[in-house]
């Protein structure tokens, strides 16, 4: 339809993505909202990285065409939903710095660039752990805001160190 670029075709596509549009505002809500319920009932508070770092991940994964579409405009609006719904809800959600989280090894702490073998796989160099390349960095993220109390003196730029 694009391609075509008829006066319908461009009336058929703008309607689409007006649609497309309210159906990811929809899902923001309801995923945001489980979250804050399930954080809420479990007496625990939500992490989430910067957005840069979520658009660039988008960056690789998605075909060139889309990026605009999909990049960060949508994880903003997540992340405005799931704030509001958080303070509302009195759990507590944090920002957390995204650099190395996904190229860190959360069992050893090991960090570099070839640990991450491709955008789904982690497999570190150092201990031999694999995983999924998402998972890995979620655990480094949920502990970042944890450990953050304990690393005070403001030597957060290097890898996250394993606490214990
Ligand atoms: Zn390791």
């Amino acid at each position: 339809m694009q391609k075509r670029g008829t006066k319908s075709a461009k009336r058929h596509l703008k309607k689409l993505s007006g649609r497309e549009a309210r159906f990811r505002k929809n899902t923001n809500h309801v995923i945001s909202k489980r979250l804050v319920h399930k954080a809420k009932a479990t007496r625990q508070g939500i992490a989430l990285e910067e957005l840069r770092h979520i658009r660039q991940r988008t960056e690789r994964t998605v075909r060139r065409s889309q990026r605009s579409r999909h990049s960060c405009w949508s994880f903003a609006q997540l992340r405005f939903f799931l704030s509001y719904k958080a303070a509302l809800a009195g759990v507590p959600l944090h920002l957390v710095d995204p650099r190395n989280t996904s190229k860190t090894c959360h069992v050893c702490g090991h960090c570099a660039k070839e640990n991450r073998k491709s955008q789904a796989v982690f497999c570190c160099q150092a201990c031999g752990y694999c995983d999924n390349a998402d998972r890995n960095a979620a655990i480094n993220i949920s502990r970042a805001e944890v450990m953050r109390p304990i690393v005070s003196s403001g030597s957060f730029s290097g890898c996250n160190q394993r606490s214990a």
